[in-house]
């Protein structure tokens, strides 16, 4: 029940989604607590869910009122709402008529609400008659999507962290959560403190604050992931440390990836990963002794141009062990994004069709669009989130609508992404922040209602769906997404966008999954709000969710068995290292940054733990540029440099080095960007750019 004045919500930052009450004195004043009877958090915040009350009522830089500019040498001018919406469907519709469908695109954010992605993807999809909508969520979740589809038939994280107090071996490969999901790593913590037999194994070339936790770092190459994963499946086949009746019955393809764990021995792969083969053996009995057994992954796995490959290698050790649709037993990718589950829900991406159907199948096409009364989905995927700017640099693309992310500081190789939205005929800016490095290049900028500003719901990473209020108004004229994408619509003339709150729009949607392995046609808001949140599906109006999927080992691939999947490259094929470029740059995240700043770097008590960005590198490597803690490093790439300190300890391996994404511009400089010099390569298949490893140079700064 809700107190009048205190309201329960959602956090907006990670995945992990936890419960806060926000709390509105008589003066209209914001105070956050952690919600106390939340199964997420239980009461528990991080530093950034602590401090959001700060950022809910800074309007310091929001953007007020539409503005636009009349052409590339005018300056913005404020507008009104009709003028700005009027335009920007003139425009659209002239290049549209001009230049086909596929000549305007769309890119979205994992910080969307269900309700405003669902909208996005039916006015792009269904409407307009192309398929060029795609998200930032590409750029972190989309080699564990096609990971999930291949193994198990679908994107879908079978656990529940109630799994996390089940189990007595994690391993977690290519993540933080220390720092990155701070409030899923203290239930961890104080599962493993409760249970000191429970082990964990940090995979990752950095010793981070989640090895606090590890009874075995494994602290591999950059890139040798795969190797790993095959030498662990190795070990439990030789060992036949294996859960033979699942595989025989519930499986697959095993022959495939034995042939794939048996191309190095484990001492190869050792040498190959970079580590002794004793603490492959060590970490694979780990395994095989196990319970319950999670691995957990996110980013270091994702971002990569073998991010499937990683994903697929990793997900063949639960099907080995059979440790799937079992209490506390799972693979579990960690989310990034407090929305990026829902987005892919709803169909967010180029590739995706909302209610998780298939944009390959043509009677999945056509039941999408007779359901919407638009137009034929076009079976083609569209623009993926690198090949959209890529577009728009070579003018393929001529219009690009960005809604609630700052790719020019979150894009890989950020100067093409500049010149791309140079390049561009028309840009339209729809965010909350009017100083973000992608607002001057709008020609239309659109004021977003923010976080407690507005109605809708979310997703988390283990698929639980949660009801957010409007706590207050939003400044300005600032309106919902969701609002300005079915009001557009209207603009354009396409009918079925005749909402009259976003309550419509999420009834329409669970209708849309009746039938559906994610069918949620049993939730509506009055629900969410009376019975608090569900994890999908939820089926009908008596259903509770459905906190593990798979218990009955019934997968949903065609056969209904799940796949082992060899993987295509075990060793990352990006870029390679040589005498001018002799390192490897990992980027990533620090604990009480998020994202580019727009929202954390108004919080001047999260600037405290570490105020400025910074280059982290090994004291061997340090030692042989002459460097010190604290001297300026100059770090060069072939696509650009960045000049930041340097952090100097023996955490981190030789040769590898370290620099976080979230700084942009600083005074007008763009020295701080991580992603000047990052690589826009891509996995072939899951398109998810490659953050995790590229070539630099790193020496000295002389003043000159
Ligand atoms: Fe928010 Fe994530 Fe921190 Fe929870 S762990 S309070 S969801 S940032």
């Amino acid at each position: 029940m809700q107190k009048k004045d205190s309201y329960d919500t959602i956090c907006s930052y990670c995945g992990v989604g936890c419960g806060i009450t926000v709390n509105k004195d008589s003066r209209g004043t914001l105070s956050v607590i952690g919600n106390d009877s939340y199964p997420v958090n239980k009461g528990m915040l991080c530093s950034k869910g602590k401090n959001l009350n700060y950022v809910a009522q800074d309007t310091s830089d929001r953007i007020l009122h539409p503005e636009m500019r009349w052409s590339r040498n005018h300056p913005l001018q404020r507008v009104n709402w009709d003028t700005a919406l009027t335009r920007a469907a003139s425009v659209f519709q002239s290049i549209i008529d001009k230049h086909g469908p596929d000549s305007v695109g769309f890119y979205v954010s994992g910080q969307c609400l269900t309700e405003e992605y669902y909208l996005a993807n039916k006015l792009t999809k269904g409407f307009i008659g192309t398929n060029n909508i795609d998200t930032n969520s590409r750029l972190c979740m989309s080699s564990a999507v096609v990971g999930y589809k291949k193994t198990v038939g679908e994107d879908a994280v079978p656990i529940a962290y109630a799994d996390i107090e089940l189990a007595d071996c994690f391993l977690i490969a290519g993540a933080n959560p220390a720092w990155c999901h701070p409030i899923l790593f203290r239930r961890l913590e104080k599962h493993k403190e409760e249970n000191p037999k429970v082990k964990v194994i940090v995979v990752d070339p950095r010793k981070t604050q989640s090895c606090a936790l590890a009874d075995i770092h494994l602290q591999i190459l950059p890139g040798t992931d795969v190797i790993l994963f095959n030498a662990i499946a190795r070990w439990l086949i030789e060992r036949k440390k294996l859960d033979k009746a699942f595989i025989k019955k519930h499986t697959v393809n095993f022959e495939e990836c034995k042939q794939s764990a048996f191309q190095l021995t484990i001492g190869q792969a050792a040498d190959r990963c970079g580590i002794p083969p004793e603490q492959i053996r060590k970490a694979a009995k780990y395994i095989a002794d196990a319970k319950g057994f999670i691995s957990m992954w996110t980013m270091g796995l994702n971002q990569s141009v073998i991010g499937v490959d990683k994903n697929v290698s990793l997900l063949n050790i639960s099907l080995l062990t059979g440790h799937i649709g079992k209490p506390g037993s799972g693979p579990f990718s960690l989310t990034g994004q407090p929305n990026a589950m829902g987005g892919r829900e709803v169909g967010g991406m180029a590739n995706l069709l909302a209610a998780h159907k298939d944009l390959n199948n043509p009677e999945h096409r056509k039941e999408v669009s007779d359901f919407w009364g638009g137009k034929e989905i076009q079976p083609k995927p569209g623009l993926t989130a690198t090949e959209m700017f890529n577009a728009l640099e070579n003018g393929k693309l001529k219009a690009v609508w960005i809604i609630c992310t700052n790719p020019v500081v979150s894009m890989p190789n950020a100067h093409k992404i500049e010149k791309a939205l140079q390049n561009a005929s028309f840009v339209i800016v729809q965010d909350i922040s009017h100083n973000s490095e992608t607002s001057k290049y709008a020609d239309l900028l659109l004021p977003a209602a923010g976080w407690l500003e507005k109605e809708g719901t979310m997703t988390n990473s283990e698929r639980r769906i949660s009801y957010l209020p409007k706590v207050i108004d939003s400044p300005g004229e600032a309106k919902p997404d969701a609002e300005i994408l079915w009001e557009f619509a209207q603009k354009m003339g396409y009918s079925g966008f005749n909402y009259s709150n976003a309550s419509d729009v999420y009834d329409e949607y669970c209708l849309m999954t009746k039938g559906t392995n994610i069918d949620i046609s049993g939730l509506s808001y009055d629900r969410l709000k009376k019975e608090g949140s569900f994890q999908w599906p939820v089926p009908h109006k008596e259903h509770k969710g459905t906190p593990r999927l798979f218990q009955d080992q019934r997968f949903h691939t065609s056969d209904s068995k799940a796949h082992f999947n060899a993987p295509q490259n075990i060793y990352n094929q990006s870029e390679e290292t040589d005498l001018d470029f002799p390192l490897i740059l990992n980027t990533g995240r620090v604990r009480d940054q998020w994202h580019t700043r727009t929202k954390t770097g108004k919080v001047k008590r999260l600037s405290t733990h570490i105020p400025t960005p910074y280059l982290e590198m090994n004291k061997v490597d340090a030692y042989l540029r002459g460097l010190r803690d604290g001297d300026i490093a100059i770090i060069k790439s072939r696509r650009g440099t960045v000049q930041v300190k340097v952090q100097i300890n023996f955490d981190i391996r030789e040769k590898v080095v370290f620099l976080p994404m979230h700084w942009g511009k600083i005074l007008n400089n763009d020295f701080s960007r991580a992603n000047n010099i990052t690589n826009d390569l891509v996995d072939p298949v899951s398109k998810e750019p490659d953050f995790k490893y590229c070539a630099v140079q790193v020496s000295k700064y002389i003043k000159p």
